[in-house]
């Protein structure tokens, strides 16, 4: 069996629940609270990623950046070495759909062979979902990246974003 660690990178907009995501992914739990993120965390999670007929013991390391300006001088040498990322927006905030544009160029550009998603949390706060999801999808469609309506607070979907993104990193380490 193979061993591999990957460098996940969240990005998006300040109180979209990428914080709220790490969480619930590495230690299955929520918090009603803002999880505020000082500079970078990193927090580390096994997962066992099918490949082929064998499995990969991957190890996540999930490199969480607070959303606050100050830390966007930061956020180059925070991309740098990124396997994969989460672009995560908020179903209910329009701007944060805006924005990830401005995180994926930001993201092709330091890493240009990253593997990116597209997280749009908050999915429980379903009336306002309807509104933004042609919007949401417009974009994961235009950029033609895998697109998961997760619930950091209920857990939905939250599974299937990481380990679907752990199988594209896979494939992309395997050489043509
Ligand atoms: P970050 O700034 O992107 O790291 O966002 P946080 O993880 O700190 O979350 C910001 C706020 O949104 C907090 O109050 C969270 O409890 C809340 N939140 C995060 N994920 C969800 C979700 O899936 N549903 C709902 N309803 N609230 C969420
Ligand atoms: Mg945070």
């Amino acid at each position: 069996m193979n061993a591999v660690s990957k460098k996940v990178c969240l990005l998006g907009d300040f109180g979209v629940g990428k914080t709220s995501l790490v969480r619930r992914f590495v230690h299955g739990l929520f918090d009603d609270r803002y999880l505020s993120t000082v500079g970078v965390k990193v927090s580390r999670k096994m997962v066992m990623v099918p490949q082929l007929a064998d499995l990969v013991e991957m190890t996540m390391m999930l490199w969480d950046l607070a959303g606050s300006e100050e830390f966007d001088h930061m956020r180059a040498s925070y991309l740098r070495g990124a396997a994969g990322a989460i672009l995560v927006c908020d179903v209910a905030r329009p701007a944060t759909v805006d924005n990830l544009g401005a995180y994926l160029r930001d993201l092709t550009s330091v890493s240009p062979r990253a593997r990116a998603v597209v997280a749009a949390n908050k999915s429980d706060l379903l009336d306002q979902r309807q509104l933004l999801t042609p919007r949401i999808e417009a974009f994961a469609t235009s950029h033609h990246l895998p697109l998961f309506f997760t619930s950091a607070r209920q857990g939905t979907e939250v599974e299937t974003l990481f380990r679907h993104l752990g199988r594209a990193l896979l494939v992309e380490a395997t050489p043509a």
